[in-house]
């Protein structure tokens, strides 16, 4: 078992990843150093260090690539996107020389942080760790750029956004670190997003099966991609807050063993997705071959579907069933999901809906594959709550609701209130 203390791993590296409030400001740049340094001087020399870009920084180069094409080619889009991060590791490396402590930065081109070639959404193959040993050799401490990565043919990518997360844990993996620490604003990984539930708890500890789902859901403090690379490696990560470091607020992600998932809550958490769009098709003929072509287009589009509805009409009077296909997408790809599906539709024939104005509230627990009525306290609470339900979804550790977005924060605290607030102690 780790005990997630540097002092009980002396050989081994950290890496540490610095989110973008973390390297928000100047002044936070030289407090993140500061901290480093500090860590160093008590002995804790094997650290790589992974920044993200300053907060707001990716949002402005997104919105500046879409103000000159929104229909930007996707190398030029991952090459403009992946240049907040090459700003943050030159400051922190500036910053740490000005402690006093030799650092390296370094671009994934220069590391040899390999992709695929999906841009916007790349995934790492691997990682080259011989410069990064280079300077722990000579006392120096590598500064890595998160969320970027480059293709065999030199092309720049990105991993997705909130991508640094698992630059972090990939690189943990490639160093055989002893952990991966995830520092961020909040303390850690709580049963809700604290900013919308304040009286959410800290997770302290968390079985990769629950972070994962969680993550996929939509809590963001940790990136899908990032769990699910920590539970195949068996990595552990630890969640913590650069602001007010502390040993024990924080959460470790890990293999829990059997029993503690025995003693689980049935609901660990209470997750909000607001980047959902509903997409409904109507009147379509009954033809199961119609689905599969309509989900083979959008798939080949490269748009992930979420949650599926199908509802059979049986038309007596005109002798004809007819079909109505809802799911759901980001928002960004609903209109591409549509654009896929009209050349084989024709333009006329195909009446449809885009409804942007959705949020995903889930409650998520393994200990629900051992409790019955989850569901039906979910949507009871949300009911007394006048919240209506537009679609569902299951699976044996979760129960996800599409509703109205304006509705999404309340959903989120009825719901936290009905199985976490309420129920543990
Ligand atoms: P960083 O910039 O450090 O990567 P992010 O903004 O990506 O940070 O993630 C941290 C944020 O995630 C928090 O500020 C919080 O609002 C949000 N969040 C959503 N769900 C949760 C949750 N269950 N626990 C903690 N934070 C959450
Ligand atoms: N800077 C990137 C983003 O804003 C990656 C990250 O912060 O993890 O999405
Ligand atoms: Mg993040």
């Amino acid at each position: 078992m780790y005990a997630f203390s540097k002092k009980s791993h002396p050989s081994k590296p950290v890496v540490q990843k610095y989110g973008g409030t973390s390297v928000g400001t100047p002044e936070r740049i030289r407090d993140v150093a500061k901290r480093i340094a500090g860590q160093y001087r008590d002995g804790w020399t094997k650290i790589a260090v992974v920044v993200s870009a300053m907060s707001g920084e990716t949002n402005r180069l997104v919105a500046l690539v879409n103000s000159v094409n929104p229909d930007a080619p996707a190398k030029a889009y991952d090459m403009a996107v992946a240049s907040g991060e090459q700003v943050s590791v030159a400051l922190m490396t500036a910053a740490l020389a000005a402690e006093g402590i030799e650092a390296e930065p370094f671009l994934s081109h220069q590391l040899g942080i390999m992709t695929d070639e999906f841009h916007s959404r790349a995934r790492i193959k691997s990682i080259a760790t011989d410069r990064i040993e280079e300077c722990w050799n000579r006392g120096s401490i590598p500064v890595v750029a998160g969320f970027q990565g480059v293709t065999e043919n030199h092309e720049i990518t990105t991993l997705g956004r909130g991508g640094s997360d698992t630059s972090a844990v990939a690189l943990a993996i490639a160093v055989d670190a002893a952990f991966c620490e995830i520092n961020t604003d909040v303390d850690g990984v709580f049963t809700c997003d604290p900013r919308v539930v304040p009286d959410a708890r800290l997770i302290s500890d968390m079985d990769f099966e629950v972070a994962l789902e969680m993550a996929s859901l939509g809590s963001k403090v940790l990136h899908p991609r990032c769990v699910e690379l920590g539970a195949k490696f068996q990595m552990p990560i630890v969640v913590r807050n650069t602001f007010s470091p502390n040993d024990h607020r924080r959460t470790r992600v890990m293999n829990l063993t059997d029993k503690q998932n025995l003693e689980a809550p049935v609901v660990s958490g209470v997750t909000l997705d607001r980047d959902v769009a509903k997409v409904t098709l109507f009147g379509l003929p009954f033809d199961t071959r119609l689905i599969s072509k309509i989900f083979g287009a959008i798939a080949e589009a490269g748009v992930n579907v979420d949650v599926i509805v199908h509802n059979v009409t049986d038309l007596k009077s005109a002798g004809a069933k007819t079909m109505q296909l809802g799911f759901t997408t980001t928002t960004g790809e609903a209109e591409r999901s549509i654009s896929a599906i009209k050349p084989f539709m024709g333009n006329d024939t195909l009446s449809h809906t885009v409804e942007t104005d959705c949020a995903k509230v889930s409650v998520v627990g393994v200990g629900m594959r051992s409790h019955a009525g989850v569901a039906a306290t979910t949507f009871t609470a949300l009911s007394d709550s006048m919240i209506d339900i537009r679609m569902i979804s299951t699976s044996e550790i979760k129960i996800s609701c599409v509703i109205d977005a304006a509705k999404a924060d309340e959903a989120c605290r009825v719901l936290h209130k009905a199985f976490i607030s309420e129920t543990h102690s």
